[in-house]
């Protein structure tokens, strides 16, 4: 019996080894991948319930490694975030973003929302609004058409250092955007108190609709309180023509979805 426990702490040890050394290495390939351009942006549209026609794209960073393969943001952000290599990426995001939007705007296709993400450690040192005019210059892309998206994690408990930051940044004449809305905490004291444009419901509340009661009110509740704060709504995660259907009975402005296309590459999209 000792020498199984033994054993299966070795197990475990060794288990845990692979998972920070895969981390470990990932840092290094990303550090890399930042340096040599192997990052590519991908956009997924987002269409007006209406008309069905493109209204804005949420800009969704990819990463391929030649030995690994793809590697989603769900696993390399957190790690960027960790090692201290969001700001950097995050400014060659919102940097390329801002540049394709500005192509599509040269290239005759007027009034495309560009939706970039935001991770809460890039508020953390105070550059960020130094990044996003950078890259408003260098882009020359109009602010108006920029819309930031934050999730509630960035501000929960640190309203002191960010609250400022979202209005200087509403000062450029940037969106904003709460991301994931209702999967964090305490959000109505922060939709009411901030500066915000639009809210995006989240996959997880409209997954089951329209047969479950329970996200029916929810999304009808969360529709009528966006309208009332006048913020526009985008739901995410639209995968059904049922799904669909019942949002634009409900005159959700805005629908992003699997049902309508995935992220993919600029040259892709058909407006
Ligand atoms: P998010 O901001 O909530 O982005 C939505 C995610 O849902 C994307 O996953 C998108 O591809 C996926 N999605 C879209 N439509 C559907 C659908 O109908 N069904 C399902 N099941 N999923 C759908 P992705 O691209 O893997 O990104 C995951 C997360 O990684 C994002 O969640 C965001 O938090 C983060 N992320 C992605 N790009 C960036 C970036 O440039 N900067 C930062 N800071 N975070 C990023
Ligand atoms: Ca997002
Ligand atoms: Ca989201
Ligand atoms: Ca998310």
């Amino acid at each position: 019996a000792k020498h199984e426990r033994r054993g299966s702490i070795g197990f475990y040890e060794e288990k845990l080894t692979s998972v920070s050394q895969r981390k470990l290495q990932l840092s290094v390939k990303l550090k890399q991948a930042l340096e040599t351009e192997q990052l590519r942006v991908f956009y997924q549209p987002q269409y007006a319930s209406e008309t069905l026609q493109i209204v804005g794209v949420e800009a969704l960073v990819r990463w391929h490694d030649a030995e690994w393969g793809w590697i989603g943001p769900d696993e390399f952000i957190p790690v960027a975030e960790e090692m201290g290599l969001i700001e950097r990426l995050g400014e060659w995001v919102l940097l390329t973003s801002c540049t394709q939007g500005k192509l599509w705007l040269d290239n005759g296709i007027k009034g495309i929302k560009m939706s970039v993400n935001v991770s809460a450690h890039q508020l953390r040192f105070g550059q960020f609004m130094g990044t996003v005019k950078q890259a408003l210059i260098k882009s020359r892309f109009p602010a108006e058409l920029l819309q930031l998206e934050l999730t509630e994690s960035s501000f929960i408990e640190r309203e002191q250092e960010v609250i400022p930051q979202l209005i200087a940044l509403k000062s450029l004449g940037v969106q904003l955007a709460i991301d994931d809305f209702g999967t964090g905490y305490s959000s109505l004291s922060y939709v009411a108190t901030l500066p915000w444009d639009t809210l995006k419901i989240d996959r997880s509340f409209i997954n089951r609709l329209p047969e479950d009661k329970a996200q029916r009110q929810m999304t009808d509740t969360i529709l009528q309180l966006a309208k009332n704060m006048d913020l526009s709504i985008v739901v995410e995660g639209v995968e059904t023509q049922a799904q669909f259907d019942y949002l634009r009975s409900k005159k959700c402005e805005v629908i992003q979805g699997y049902y309508f296309s995935p992220a993919v590459p600029a040259e892709k999209i058909t407006f």
